[in-house]
């Protein structure tokens, strides 16, 4: 397992942690003043600063882009609506490749509006991915499977466990993997069994940071900075790396009522620390 007690460069932002408060510009800036090495991006914020502007600059900063978010979101009612969802994760793929991002993150989608059968919400995932797999391999993108947890199946991705999306990546082959949020994957008892099975095909793209906190008051903006909650991160991340993944560990917190509220260079400051001591 790595030594982080002081290092930043194993470090990566993802840009959602503050940016209520900095455009994406500057968070570059930002990330680049404290030394932390990498960042993700969101579509929305490249697509608002400029797609070519925000790729000099992270050139420049000399920042490396662990993650693209995202793409996913296939299911849909209609073949129209999940033909022009495909399109956008094409589009999507070109974008990360310009950004030299390292993956793409599919946060796969839930059930298409007045739907139940999550079935058929899997099955819908299962074509997309199919449907852009190709494009993806042409243009060494690897593609990121983000299996979320399952409080998020119906409205956000119906990809719920490790072994769940590690299914998904053995039906499709290669340039494909996993990213594993400890958020999202950390109650699971198949855990480190699944973590083990990623490393055998070199599958774990993207390693994601933040705390579970108790009581938890939001499904989706309450996170918790790494310490602050009851995940085992280190050892996670010990199993994670026993894998095989050498890359960032990215920080991803969304945090309405707290760390949004902060001023983002202390919310830096504070991510290099629990980096460094809990990670
Ligand atoms: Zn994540």
């Amino acid at each position: 397992m790595r030594d982080l007690s002081t290092d930043t460069a194993q470090l990566s932002l993802n840009a959602a942690t503050v940016r209520k408060r900095w455009n994406l510009s500057q968070i570059i800036d930002g990330c680049a003043r404290h030394g932390i090495g990498g960042i993700a991006p969101w579509r929305d914020q490249v697509a608002a600063c400029g797609l070519d502007i925000v790729a000099q600059q992270i050139k420049d900063a000399g920042l490396r882009v662990s993650g693209y978010c995202r793409g996913g979101m296939f299911p849909a009612g209609t073949a129209a609506q999940r033909a022009a969802n495909i399109e956008d994760n094409l589009r999507a793929v070109d974008e990360a490749v310009t950004l030299g991002s390292e993956c793409l993150v599919l946060v796969v989608g839930g059930l298409a509006e007045g739907l139940k059968d999550l079935s058929v919400a899997r099955a819908q995932v299962d074509d997309g991915i199919a449907a852009i797999l190709d494009y993806a391999r042409a243009n060494n993108m690897p593609l990121a499977i983000e299996p979320l947890h399952p409080m998020y199946a119906a409205d956000r991705a119906c990809v719920n466990t490790l072994k769940q999306a590690l299914d998904i990546c053995d039906r499709m082959g290669n340039g494909i993997g996993v990213a594993v949020d400890v958020y999202h994957v950390w109650w699971d008892p198949e855990l480190p069994t699944q973590i083990a099975r990623a490393g055998r095909n070199s599958q774990i793209l993207a390693f994601h940071v933040c705390d579970w906190l108790v009581p938890t008051s939001d499904m989706l903006t309450d996170r918790g900075m790494m310490g602050d909650g009851v995940i085992e991160i280190s050892k996670i991340r010990n199993w994670v790396e026993a894998a095989g993944y050498d890359g960032q560990c990215e920080v991803e917190i969304f945090s309405a009522e707290n760390w949004w509220k902060k001023h983002p260079d202390a919310v830096l400051k504070t991510c290099i620390e629990r980096h460094q001591t809990v990670v």
